[in-house]
């Protein structure tokens, strides 16, 4: 049998919570299927105020032999600035790694109903991970000063453009064929015609995949207006970001979106984690969601090739779902929701 060796970053506030609910998960769909070893890393807001790094100097090489990197959620604005353990700890470990595609799928799950008057949809975000909008090129001069400056650049190159690209399409083919790629074109003319123009390369290559191109703005309101209209979604990292927030609402909130990091050449690990950060606001009151944790974990199995264990945990959720468990914010505690998940697991 296959042991896998799994890093744990559970993070701050309801990260912790829900890799909890996420790793017992797993040990349910395990059965006699695959065994699996953690390591459990406490990088956190708390680690860094003790130590003052997210984590240690030789933190992303420490990650490196693993199988997969399961991650909670890492940010605590009260005591550490957001972009201080964003940058520290989870961008580090995506661009090191090379996770360049980040897997994020929206759809109702049974018992689920969306904020929206639709009958269904199945849209699979795709969003760069690893340059664009969050490359960390800038700098601040005359800090303070009134004649104070800051700039911040998008990198996108051909090498990095052109692969989410292809990821996309790839998946498309593989579902039904449709993508959106996403940019801003009319208004950046230069970084977005450059993603536009890659696009329509690459469509070259792909006649079975009907190609559409949207402005970010108009896309924020088809994603509302007309969701199951879309199949397969591509964009660049920020727009991806935002999308995928509101894609997590359309599918009922954050509590639901799930998420993987994706190293396609397997290189080196890749990460799963939910959508949602680490919710200060109920950390504390066993009221988090961990049903997006636990659909990251179904991605990570399929990643690691056990398709089997990876369709019954996401058969288990839809179990527990469909009998109206965790559809709604504060209806079930994370408890609750966990062993309704592994109850229908072992059944
Ligand atoms: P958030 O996702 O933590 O919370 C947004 C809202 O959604 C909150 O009202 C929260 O209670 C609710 N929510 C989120 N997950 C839920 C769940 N599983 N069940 C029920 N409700 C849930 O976003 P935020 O408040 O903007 O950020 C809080 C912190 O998390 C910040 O420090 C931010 O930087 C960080 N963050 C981290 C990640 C990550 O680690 N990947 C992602 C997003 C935000």
């Amino acid at each position: 049998m296959k042991t896998y060796n799994l890093a744990l970053i559970p993070g701050d506030g309801i990260g912790v919570d829900v890799t909890d609910a996420a790793i017992e998960v797993l040990g349910a769909a395990a059965k006699d299927r695959f065994a699996f070893k953690t390591t459990t890393f406490p990088w956190s807001c708390e680690y860094y105020l003790e130590h003052g790094s997210m984590m240690p100097d030789d933190g992303v090489e420490t990650l490196r032999g693993f199988d997969a990197i399961y991650l909670g959620a890492v940010g605590w604005p009260e005591t550490v600035p957001d972009s201080v353990s964003l940058h520290g700890l989870l961008l580090p470990i995506r661009k090191a790694f090379n996770q360049y595609a980040n897997i994020r799928p929206h759809r109702l799950l049974a018992g689920v109903e969306g904020p929206l008057k639709t009958e269904g949809f199945d849209i699979l975000c795709i969003r760069e991970n690893t340059e664009g909008e969050y490359s960390g090129a800038g700098g601040r001069v005359h800090q303070g000063k009134d004649n104070e400056v800051a700039v911040e650049t998008s990198v996108f190159t051909r090498a990095g453009v052109e692969r989410i690209l292809r990821f996309g399409f790839e998946q498309a083919r593989a579902r039904r064929g449709l993508l959106t790629s996403v940019t801003k074109s009319n208004a950046q003319k230069y970084s977005m015609v450059f993603w536009d123009e890659v696009t329509r390369e690459l469509a070259a290559e792909y006649p079975d995949v009907t190609v559409s191109h949207m402005h970010i703005d108009a896309m924020a309101a088809k994603m509302v207006m007309a969701p199951q209209d879309l199949d397969v979604v591509v964009a660049s990292n920020l727009f991806g970001d935002i999308l995928t927030d509101l894609g997590a609402a359309i599918q009922g909130g954050l509590g639901f979106a799930a998420s993987a990091n994706i190293n396609p050449d397997r290189s080196a690990p890749s990460m799963f984690e939910p959508v949602h950060g680490s919710a200060p606001d109920i950390a504390g009151k066993n009221i988090a969601n961990p049903i997006a944790a636990i659909w990251s974990v179904a991605q990570m199995l399929e990643h690691l090739g056990e398709a089997d264990a990876a369709a019954a945990v996401l058969g288990a959720i839809e179990t527990a779902t469909g009998k109206g468990i965790g559809i709604r914010p504060g209806l079930n505690t994370t408890q609750e929701i966990t062993a309704a998940v592994i109850a229908a697991l072992e059944a």
